[in-house]
Parts: C-alpha cells; structure tokens; sequence
C-alpha cells in the first residue's frame, strides 16, 4: 500500500456500518484504533465501563481483521501511546505515509470540536463523516424544533412511530393510543418472579483488559469482581434475546419500581452496548415489536420500550447538538452545593441513596427511575451543582457519554436548563420512593415523619426546594397544587420548614 487511507474508528463506533467505512476499499485502507489516557481520563470513568469499552474494542478489531482489513490498534499500555487521539492519528499518518484522513463524527462536542482543528494540525485531508447510526439526524431534529414554543419528547415520539411504522396500524397508533404509561407505575412485589440479565463470562481478551485497568486505575470508583458485560455483537445480541422472553413482557408495569438487592428488575441493561454500537437500535425496536405481534409481550410493554428508544434516546440527542456546548453548563437554578461524598463511598444511611450508589460501584447501573427519583432528585432537593452531578453521572455508569447523559442530567434530571426538556421538575418526597421500592422499611429515617432528626430527608428538603425557587415555579401549572399548599402554609410555618432542611443537610454533613 504506497499511501493508504487512515480510517479511525473511536471506542464507541463499533457498530458493523459506520459511515467511515461504507465506501473504503480494504486493499487501500489502514483502521486506526486506539486505546488513549485523554479518553480513559476526561472524567474518572468506573473501572467496569473502562474495561468494558477496552475489551470490546479488542473484540471490534478482531471482527475487522477477520472481515479482511487492515487494523492498527494501539493498546493503552503501548510504550509509544501519545496519550491522546490527536497524538495517535499523527503517529499512524506517520507510520504509514497516510495523506488521508476519514472518521466518522465525535458523540459529544469536547472532541468534535477538536476534530475541527487536525487538518490543519496533521497536515492531511480530513473527512468527517456524519454518524447515521440514529433514526433522527441532528439536522432533522433542529428542523423538528424550530419555531415550537415546547420541544415536548410526546410529540417529538409520535413523528418517529410514524417515520419508522413501528407499532402502526396505517396512520393510527396500534391499540388507538400513542402511549401506555398511564398503564406502567406499578411497584414491585418480592414474590414476582425476577429475571436476571444474561452474563457472558470474560474470555481471555477481557480478562487481560481487567488486568490492565486494575493494574492502571488503581484508585478509580468501581469494582472489577464479577464482570458479565458482553463485548461482541452476538453476545450483546444474545443477552437482548434473552431479556425479550424473560423481562420485556413485565417491563411496562414494573418500569418504575425498586427492590432492594435487584439492580435490574425487568429492565434490559443494553444502553451500554446501543451506545458503543454493539447493538442497532431500530433492530431492537423491530423485535421488539415482533414480539408483540406474535403474542409474546403485551402492548403497554412493547410501547413503553420501543418509547424508550426512538423517543428519549433520540430526543435527548437532539437536544444535546441543537443546545450547543455549553449545554452541561446550564445551572437555571443557581445550584452550587459540591456533590455529597456518599455519591462515592454510599457511606449514609439513606437506605435509597446507599442501594443506587452501591449497586452503581458494583455493577456501573442504575436503572432510570434510581437514577432520576433516587440520587438525581436527591441532589435537585439539596441544591447539588448540577455540573459536578454531571460529572458523575458519566463517570459512573457504562452506558455514559455526554450527548445521552447531560441532558438527562441537566435538563430531566435537574432542571438546570430551565425547563426546555421536562415540563416541570422531577422533585419529590420519601413518599414517592416509599410507594415505588422496598427501601423505606429497612431504612433508619422515617419516611412517614415530616421534620426532625429522624425524618426522611427527602420529606425535609422538599418543601424548601419549593419554598426557594417559587419565583420561577410557582407558575408553572403542573406545580400548581403544591403551591396552593404551600401559600395555605404562613410564615411561622415556612420559615419552620427552612430551617430544619438547613439542620437536616447540616446532619447529613453537606
Ligand atoms: C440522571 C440520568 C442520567 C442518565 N444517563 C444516561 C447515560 O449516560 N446513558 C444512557 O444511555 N442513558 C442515561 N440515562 C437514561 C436511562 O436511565 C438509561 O438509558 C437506562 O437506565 C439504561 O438502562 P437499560 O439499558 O436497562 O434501560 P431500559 O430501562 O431497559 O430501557 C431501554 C433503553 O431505552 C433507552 N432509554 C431509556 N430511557 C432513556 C433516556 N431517558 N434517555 C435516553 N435513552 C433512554 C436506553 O437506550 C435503554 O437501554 C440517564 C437517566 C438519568 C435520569
Ligand atoms: S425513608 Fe427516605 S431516605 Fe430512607 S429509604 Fe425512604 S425515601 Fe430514602
């Protein structure tokens, strides 16, 4: 090859047809991949995340050279690894006198925009593809929300059924109706049956990429011990298969319920494969509907995930691109109380918060409703920085990358962006976590009790959450009925209620 083309292919571009590579010849191509400290430390990811992405990017480059191409994969541990991709491009062009560079767009601005700049840096051409791995493109998603006064995910999703055909009978929903949720709150019972995501056990590649990031992140937040992920297509496909038959047919009503001791409940753990590309998301959506037709699961399931899919997951990213980079930044509420310390060490005795981060330092998951109702509703009560929870959220979990995380935890989660993606704030009391989880009984708060020391913290920050941001909530209609409490409320009793949420973040050492 007198000079090739360089194709570089990210940690999370490990889909089978990736724009980068639809029209490249294998005679005249040489793959790049590279396994860079830049990336590894941009936020301290959980050690499983690391390892997962390392292996299956092992297991991608394995895949390409079977299928014929030429890959040059840098290990992390390479004595010549630059450190950062930028460094490994100049490194590759170098080594193979490429004058050629193609690679499909950055999931998140940090390095799209740093992209910009490596023509004029590495002195080649440099193309830079679009990712059309979504079923919305991010020009499509601006021309959706231009002129509209709410960028609401409802109306956002009906436009995707109808774009997909996906649960459609013609031109109308299949049921008659758009959306099941009404259908999807129940809270779990211990004696339901609870299926548990399909392992795959560590093969030798994953087992020497666990040695290397045990060996190389020492101090990193998150265990090593009992890793299941897959890191191939067919494993990933394997274990989605396998939460068709066994969990998706109770997903719709058990979406939002907690139990102590079941991380997964009937949810799917696959965000962390969607996300790298190990799976397809329109593939799974269409299965997932297959199954509905055949029988198999009942419509309010197979819509609320299918919703979950070609509604938030899309939505979100729509919103991440059109917002722009300084989207992570938002902080609509002047929240700037540094992140409590037992988001790392589960040292509290919320008996919630400490189930979320445990199993989160155990298996890099939290399902939505911990992430939204437990610690991310945690941290809006207590005024947390939404920037620092930001910046935990994508370290922790291993399905993070910014364009899906940050407007779930600056927008949904915290409305940090002042309301442009959830209608009104996800706040609530213990009572909400009571009557979705287990976790109440066996906690040393009361979540009956209101004030005091041995109240529920939710209960005590509640109501001064309100009581603070009433200039820009009191408006908001869906808020309406918790401020007409509150107005009926006087003086005496609300400053009453201020000053034991600021005794109880005193007691909780924040
Ligand atoms: C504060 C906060 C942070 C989050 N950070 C991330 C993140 O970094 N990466 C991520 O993929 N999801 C994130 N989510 C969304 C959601 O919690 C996860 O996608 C889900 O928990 C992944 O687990 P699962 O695969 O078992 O999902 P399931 O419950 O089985 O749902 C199926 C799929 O739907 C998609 N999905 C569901 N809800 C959402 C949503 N709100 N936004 C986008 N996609 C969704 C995911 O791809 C998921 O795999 C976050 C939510 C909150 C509230
Ligand atoms: S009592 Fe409050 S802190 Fe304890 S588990 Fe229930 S909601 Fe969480």
């Amino acid at each position: 090859m007198t000079s090739p083309t360089l194709i570089l292919i990210l940690g999370d571009q490990l889909s089978a047809e990736i724009s980068s590579l639809t029209d490249a010849d294998p005679a005249a191509t040489v793959i790049l991949m590279a396994e860079v400290a830049a990336e590894a430390d941009y936020v301290w990811h959980h050690r499983k995340k690391l390892a997962f992405v390392f292996s299956a990017m092992r297991h991608h480059a394995a895949a390409l050279r079977d299928a014929g191409w030429m890959v040059d994969y840098v290990a992390l541990d390479d004595p010549a690894n630059s450190g950062s991709l930028r460094g490994e491009v100049a490194r590759a062009i170098q080594r193979h006198r490429a004058q050629r560079l193609i690679v499909t767009a950055a999931g998140e601005w940090r390095l799209r925009s740093d992209m910009v700049g490596w023509a004029a840096a590495l002195g080649v051409s440099v193309d830079i593809r679009a990712d059309d791995r979504f079923l919305c493109s991010e020009a499509e998603f601006a021309a959706w929300a231009d002129g509209r006064k709410a960028l609401r995910m409802e109306y956002f999703y009906r436009d995707m059924r109808r774009k997909t055909g996906l649960l459609m009978e013609g031109k109308q929903p299949a049921g008659g109706q758009w959306n099941y949720d009404a259908d999807n709150r129940k809270p779990a019972a211990r004696d339901l049956m609870m299926p548990r995501p399909r392992r795959t056990a560590p093969d030798a590649t994953t087992r020497q990429v666990l040695a290397l990031v045990e060996q190389r992140f020492p101090d990193r937040f998150g265990s090593l011990d009992d890793f299941w992920f897959a890191v191939t297509r067919d494993d990933a496909q394997a274990q989605f298969d396998d939460f068709v038959a066994t969990a998706l047919p109770r997903f719709g009503d058990y979406q939002d319920a907690m139990l102590g001791g079941e991380p997964f409940l009937y949810h799917s753990v696959i965000a962390q494969y969607l996300n790298i590309g190990l799976l397809d998301p329109l593939s799974i959506c269409q299965a997932v509907e297959r199954a509905w037709r055949e029988g198999h699961v009942p419509l309010n399931a197979a819509e609320g995930y299918i919703r979950q899919i070609i509604g938030w997951r899309e939505y979100v990213r729509g919103i991440y691109w059109r917002e722009g980079h300084d989207y992570a930044h938002r902080n609509a509420l002047a929240a700037t109380r540094p992140l409590p310390d037992f988001y790392w060490s589960a040292d509290t005795d919320m008996a919630c918060v400490r189930a979320a981060v445990e199993q989160t330092r155990d298996h890099a998951y939290a399902h939505h409703i911990q992430r939204l109702m437990v610690t991310g509703n945690f941290a809006l009560l207590a005024g947390v920085d939404p920037h620092a929870l930001h910046l935990w959220y994508l370290a922790v979990y291993s399905d993070a990358y910014e364009w899906v995380e940050a407007p779930n935890t600056i927008g949904m989660s915290q409305f940090a962006d002042g309301g442009l993606l959830a209608s009104k704030p996800y706040a609530a009391s213990g009572a909400y976590i009571d009557r979705m989880s287990d976790y109440c009984s066996g906690c040393r708060y009361d979540v009956k009790a209101k004030s005091g020391a041995k109240a529920c913290p939710f209960n005590r920050l509640y109501w001064p959450f309100l009581i603070r941001h009433a200039d820009r909530l009191a408006r908001n209609p869906r808020m309406a009925p918790m401020y007409r409490t509150l107005n009926n409320w006087g003086v005496d009793k609300r400053a009453a209620l201020i000053a034991d949420g600021e005794a109880c973040l005193s007691e909780l050492g924040l």
